[in-house]
């Protein structure tokens, strides 16, 4: 077992969770089986109850774990199947320390942060790296925040305990270019690796995320100052089209082939051809574009729906086609109508949410969607507002509604599951994870997924209420795949229409820019077809 641990230096949003997954993918070619998960140093127990504006995208694993989204990021480049043991938070290490304290497991000893914490942590470690070569952990958070000392405390132990020869730490780091001085600087990471040192880590690689390319003589001070081998001092540029580059960028900076040599790994010379042929596709498509609108409310939020937008790249990588996304703030629809934001685009889709803000624009969406038979994807709360919508504006139940929003509508088409009912607590107790769907014969769903049984990931408290299913089905709302198990409705598909599909899980957790998700690819599919008519 071998293990590489990323920190990262002077800023946060450096792109960590990117280089981390871009190293895997890299390695993967190399014939390595690798797995990347993430240590993240704040107390939150879990990413789950935070708010978007905090946090991004909350990204949910097969097994339910509410994770932080760059576990996201490590499932799309790699193939390694991550668990809630992926993603460790302070919160977590305390909430157990804290529950062996008060069991007596710890014998009537001081409970300290060294070693107590400190072992949770490489317990942690232990644990994770069973079935695979290589086992990637990124620390979250910058080097020198006082929350992430025990974690790295923890790694320089651990290096110790499993002989340094099977242990890289690489630093990301930034070179901020000053303007009026021309250049780029190296200091701060200087005095970031200083840190590291301090606490008794020497990167062996260091990453430098700049805008500019480094010198010659740039690369030699670093290597000089931060004592890391000038071959090792890695420029990571910007990437200019799509981050899918950034295998290709890392290999051409030789970084592969640095951490076999370091780790000792017998392996055979990276083949680049699949990551080339994605990044060509990406580049250069030669389907022209389509625009799709996806509506929501955190539309400003760089990573609020972050899987949905990687989503979207890769079906264009499989049309072969650019896929341009038009952010659409559902308030602003409230106030102007739909066809104001909405007309021109070639397909529209409505993501995951939660709480009433914006609701009503959505419907209004999804009602623009049908009558002028745009296509539509509607992902959990986007299929739940494709069912309002139909039952209100076709079935004409009047002020149907979920009952999140609307707690006495006449005709709850939406609502809570019955489990649902009793609990109070908000963390970790949604339906979450993943669940078993049939789909049914002659479906749309059938026909892009070209099987029966599938399995997806799921994250909500409400439902599709099977009270109002035989009237919906018979004005035309189809039902196009259930939970077998507990005959909840997953799927609905507009009769009526080329493509409105409405799906209660989250497709979007599942899709990689290599193996892009059958349901992403069926929908811009679609919206090309929409876009040629
Ligand atoms: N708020 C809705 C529910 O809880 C939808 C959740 C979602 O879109 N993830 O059922």
């Amino acid at each position: 077992m071998k293990y590489i641990f990323i920190t990262g230096g002077v800023v946060s949003s450096l792109g960590k969770g990117l280089t981390s997954g871009a190293l895997g993918a890299l390695l993967e070619t190399r014939q390595l089986t690798v797995k990347i998960q993430k240590f993240d140093p704040y107390l939150n127990v879990d990413p789950g109850t935070m708010s978007p504006f905090q946090h991004g995208e909350v990204y949910v694993l097969d097994d339910g774990a509410e994770t932080d989204l760059d576990l996201g990021h490590y499932e799309r480049f790699t193939h390694g199947k991550l668990s809630r043991f992926n993603n460790l938070t302070s919160g977590q290490v305390y909430e157990r320390v804290l529950q062996k304290e008060r069991r007596g497991d710890y014998l009537g000893k001081t409970v300290q942060v060294i070693p107590h914490v400190t072992n949770e942590i490489k317990d942690r470690l232990y644990a994770a790296g069973k079935e695979c070569d290589v086992l990637i952990t990124e620390i979250g958070g910058t080097v020198g925040d006082i929350e992430g000392l025990p974690f790295l405390e923890a790694l320089r132990q651990f290096s110790l305990e499993v002989g340094k020869q099977n242990v890289l730490f690489i630093h990301v780091t930034l070179l901020p270019y000053l303007k009026a001085a021309g250049e780029l600087k190296t200091k701060p990471s200087q005095q970031s690796v200083a840190k590291l040192r301090e606490i008794g880590i020497q990167p062996d690689i260091l990453v430098c995320r700049t805008e500019e390319p480094m010198t010659l003589d740039m690369r030699q001070k670093l290597s000089l100052f931060c004592n890391v081998e000038p071959a090792a001092v890695i420029e990571e540029m910007d990437v200019a089209h799509s981050i899918y580059e950034l295998p290709s960028m890392l290999a051409q900076e030789g970084v592969d082939k640095l951490v076999v040599e370091k780790l000792g790994i017998d392996c055979p010379e990276s083949d680049m051809s699949g990551w080339n042929n994605i990044v060509r596709r990406i580049i250069s498509p030669q389907g022209g574009e389509v625009k799709i609108a996806v509506v929501g409310k955190y539309i400003d939020l760089q990573d609020a729906y972050k899987s949905i937008y990687e989503s979207l790249a890769h079906a264009g990588v499989g049309n072969d086609c650019a896929v341009k996304v038009v952010r659409v703030d559902s308030e602003t629809i409230e106030k102007d109508g739909a066809q104001k934001y909405l007309s021109g685009v070639n397909g529209i889709l409505i993501p995951g949410g939660f709480g009433d803000r914006g609701i009503e624009g959505k419907i209004l969406a999804a009602k623009y969607a049908r009558e002028n038979k745009i296509p539509y994807f509607g992902i959990c709360l986007g299929m739940q507002i494709a069912v309002i919508e139909y039952a209100r504006d076709v079935l004409g139940l009047d002020g149907a509604n979920s009952t999140e929003f609307d707690e006495s509508t006449k005709y709850p088409v939406i609502t809570i599951m019955d489990e649902q009912k009793a609990i109070v607590d908000k963390g970790a107790t949604m339906r979450l994870g993943s669940y078993e769907c049939r789909v049914f014969e002659g479906s749309k769903a059938s026909a892009a997924y070209g099987t029966e049984t599938i399995r997806e990931r799921h994250r909500h408290r409400f439902e599709y209420n099977n009270e109002y299913r035989k009237r919906l089905i018979d004005a035309g709302l189809d039902v196009g795949g259930i939970n077998p198990k507990r005959d909840l409705v997953e799927i609905v598909e507009v009769r009526d229409h080329p493509w409105m599909v409405g799906v209660q899980f989250h497709p979007e957790f599942q899709s990689k820019p290599g193996k892009p998700h059958p349901l992403f690819c069926a929908f811009v599919e679609q919206a090309l077809k929409n876009r040629n008519k």
